[in-house]
């Protein structure tokens, strides 16, 4: 079958699934995106100014410790008032960017109350993790205030691993209903897949994820033993066929098998580690060109809008080395599905699913700085290149389709 199989041409035909308007939306919501990163970053900015103006912060520091240090309570109760007042002031920019803006591309059918409770959920989650994350980090500095950052990288891989591992089990529940995936073709060929590469099949489940998005997801995995996989019902309810669910639950199984989460985490240690040096270097001159009057140094969690600004701006400029990494591993878990389960299509027409909100030709910069996958375009054209090289013997997939529209 290889012979007259043209891998660009198959490429070009799955791409021209969506229409030119289609086409147009999805960059304008791809590149709308890129400044929704940017204005995010300056929001959270301001929003850290905001609060080190009214020096608040320092003065809840003061009360608590005027009559002998205190230092864990002190960074409990400043941590707790800074999260929420940031928290607040994030909301106008947080309906914006996450409900309005999703709902205005269709890519959402929440009410705006449906949205706001949950994201008063997602703050309350968000404050208990800011809460251990700096209580840590505060006693890492007043612990060892010269190589604070030294452990504060390697206390942030065990840190992820847990929070990854806690997600799985207390915070997904939260926003998802899990059950055990109903009995079927679907779940035995999963079953069927888990087994043939080594990943748990004594948990398949579905969740409710049509309820946030129409996007087509599923997770496969977890870490030590703690393995399922995880597949939204959009699987169940779109057009989905078995080759197609292959095609990305073998993805996600590549994820699991290939270590992905591990080495993620390795990665991500060492990003903080130097980011959290530069931190260490930068923050005295940052405290004066922010004007952060009352905090005395870098152990003083009064200065912790001054860190979020550190941190804001260095995670920025960190955006184009994590999103290299994260491509990398996305087409390794791609070659990983294609070669164990030998899907090209499958794995193809689910991921031209995902055009509609993420433009698959974009120029190099900009996937270079922005995709934290690689584009789709350059997706599908691996999977007809592995295709034209690796033709199929059964009888179905002789000829090369164009997929269903
Ligand atoms: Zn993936």
């Amino acid at each position: 079958m290889a012979q007259g199989f043209d891998p660009a041409a198959a490429t070009a035909a799955y791409l021209a699934t969506l229409s030119p308007e289609a086409h147009a939306k999805a960059t304008a919501y791809t590149q709308g995106g890129h400044w929704v990163l940017l204005w995010g970053t300056l929001v959270s900015i301001l929003v850290s100014w905001i609060v080190i103006q009214t020096g608040v912060l320092a003065r809840v520091r003061l009360g608590l410790e005027r009559k002998k240090p205190r230092p864990w309570l002190a960074v409990l109760v400043v941590v707790i008032v800074d999260a929420i007042l940031e928290g607040l002031l994030s909301i106008p920019w947080e309906a914006y960017s996450n409900w309005w803006r999703e709902k205005s591309y269709g890519l959402t059918s929440r009410a705006f109350g449906g949205w706001l409770g949950e994201h008063f959920v997602r703050m309350a989650v968000s404050v208990a993790a800011t809460l251990i994350i700096f209580s840590l980090l505060y006693g890492l500095i007043r612990r060892f205030p010269k190589r604070w950052w030294l452990w504060g990288g390697v206390g942030m891989g065990f840190v992820s691993l847990v929070f990854f591992i806690a997600g799985i089990f207390l915070i997904e529940p939260l926003f998802n209903n899990y059950k055990v995936a109903p009995p079927g073709p679907m779940r035995d060929e999963v079953v069927a897949m888990a087994k043939q590469v080594g990943v748990p099949s004594d948990k398949i489940l579905i969740y409710d994820g049509s309820k946030q998005s129409n996007r087509y997801t599923a997770n496969a995995g977890g870490l030590f033993g703690f393995g399922r996989v995880a597949m939204s019902d959009v699987m169940f309810k779109k057009d989905a066929d078995l080759a197609e669910v292959r095609g990305v639950v073998g993805h996600e199984m590549g994820h699991y098998v290939r270590k992905h989460i591990l080495i993620g985490d390795l990665e991500a240690a060492l990003m903080t580690l130097i980011g959290l040096y530069l931190v260490d270097r930068l923050f005295p001159a940052a405290v004066r060109m922010l004007g952060a009057r009352g905090v005395t140094g870098i152990s003083d969690p009064a200065g912790l809008p001054v860190l979020s600004i550190l941190f804001a701006i260095l995670g920025l400029l960190a955006t184009p080395i994590s999103n290299t990494f994260s491509r990398w591993v996305e087409s390794d878990a791609d070659h990983f599905s294609v070669v164990h389960f030998n899907e090209p299509d499958g794995l193809a027409k689910a991921l031209v699913k995902t055009i509609e909100y993420r433009a698959d030709s974009p120029s190099k910069v900009e996937e270079f700085i922005f995709y934290d996958h690689p584009s789709v375009g350059a997706r599908v054209r691996a999977m007809m290149v592995w295709k034209a090289a690796h033709p199929k013997v059964e009888p179905a997939a002789t000829a090369p389709t164009a997929p269903a529209p």
